[in-house]
């Protein structure tokens, strides 16, 4: 590919991580059971240990990283984060050492959240593991890690920092975009439209990365972000935000139109990595239907999220959906227990 798009995306510094293209899969037996002609671009396929969106992310601050010469890299996130457990893992390939910052975003959470899933991840790529008690402060999550990066600075180390906050340049969101032109090139080849774009909304990454690369690629395709963490006004605030920087970024400033980002809360309660009904039984429908995994978190989320567009006629009965499956399945097991007790209590849990 080389459209003036890429072009622009070329002066960032990148370094490839992951197995791109990924799939574009018809899915319809989940799709004649929800009324839709439902597709899937397989992001949870992008390869690097166990992979996700997170993958297509760290390309472009990784490039970064290796262009200043760090020799470790720091970040922050939930305990059970895919952001973390990505970046451990890419630090090994290139050579580097991870410090993680866990946040105390989830309530009441279970001995197998802090042990399996991500977290046993984490410990194998053998990186080094900080607590910070806080969950909802992101500016205080990246100033703890700058005066980490300090200290590691003084012993000699050379530390690269990947912040949190939306007040640094989105660089994750370029991966994104790619993914964007990427997407539209295998839709042209099979000769399809979409007529909506599903994806999960959390630091809007990806959601913006979408949005910014079909809107520069001339598609109008609505994107509708389903909330994992934040309210529908604090996300697309956000999401805004992200997609405003990341349009200048890549020299198309005018591809950016507020009221162009939309965001769904409806299946958010009662909060970031908390499984509810809809979750779970999005999760299982989805492993019924089509065999097909999802992860409590984020694409359990959304799923349910596209559940309910379609219930209210938001997203008409008979339309091609796009859905885009961000991974995250190392955090099912982090997450057994809940799904396991209530797949044993539902009365179609074991049919
Ligand atoms: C981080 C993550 C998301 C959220 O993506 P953002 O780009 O942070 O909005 C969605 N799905 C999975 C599996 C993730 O790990």
């Amino acid at each position: 590919m080389n459209s003036p798009l890429t072009k622009a995306i070329e002066k960032f510094p990148r370094v490839r991580l992951g197995h791109a293209p990924t799939p574009l899969d018809a899915a319809p037996r989940l799709g004649a059971a929800l009324g839709i002609e439902l597709w899937i671009k397989r992001d949870d396929c992008t390869g690097l240990a166990m992979g996700g969106n997170k993958v297509r992310q760290l390309e472009f601050p990784l490039g970064e990283a290796q262009s200043r010469d760090a020799d470790t890299l720091l970040i922050t996130s939930a305990v059970q984060s895919n952001y973390v457990r990505v970046a451990a893992a890419a630090g090994r390939q290139l050579g580097m050492e991870t410090h993680i910052q866990m946040e105390e975003r989830v309530p009441d959470v279970d001995a197998l959240y802090r042990s399996s899933g991500n977290v046993l991840l984490d410990r194998l790529f053998g990186a080094t593991l900080h607590s910070f008690p806080v969950g909802e402060d992101e500016p205080a999550a990246d100033t703890s890690l700058d005066l980490l990066a300090q200290s590691l600075a003084e012993e000699g180390r050379r530390p690269y920092v990947i912040h949190l906050a939306p007040a640094h340049p989105p660089l994750g969101a370029l991966g994104y975009v790619l993914a964007a032109e990427e997407t539209l090139a295998q839709a042209r080849d099979l000769d399809l439209e979409f007529d909506a774009v599903v994806c999960p909304t959390g630091s809007a990454l990806t959601h913006a990365g979408l949005l910014v690369g079909f809107r520069a690629l001339g598609k109008k395709v609505p994107v509708f972000g389903i909330c994992v963490r934040r309210d529908t006004g604090s996300q697309v605030a956000r999401v805004s935000k992200v997609a405003e920087q990341l349009a200048s970024m890549i020299d198309r400033p005018e591809v950016f139109d507020a009221d162009d980002v939309m965001a769904f809360d409806g299946v958010l309660a009662s909060g970031y990595g908390r499984l509810n009904d809809a979750v779970r039984e999005a999760i299982a429908l989805a492993a019924r239907q089509e065999g097909l995994l999802l992860d409590p978190v984020y694409t359990g989320k959304t799923m349910a999220g596209l559940i309910e567009h379609v219930r209210s006629g938001i997203i008409p009965a008979g339309s091609r959906v796009l859905f885009v499956h961000t991974g995250g399945l190392p955090a099912l097991f982090a997450y057994g227990d809940r799904l396991g007790n209530w797949l044993s209590d539902v009365p179609w849990g074991e049919g």
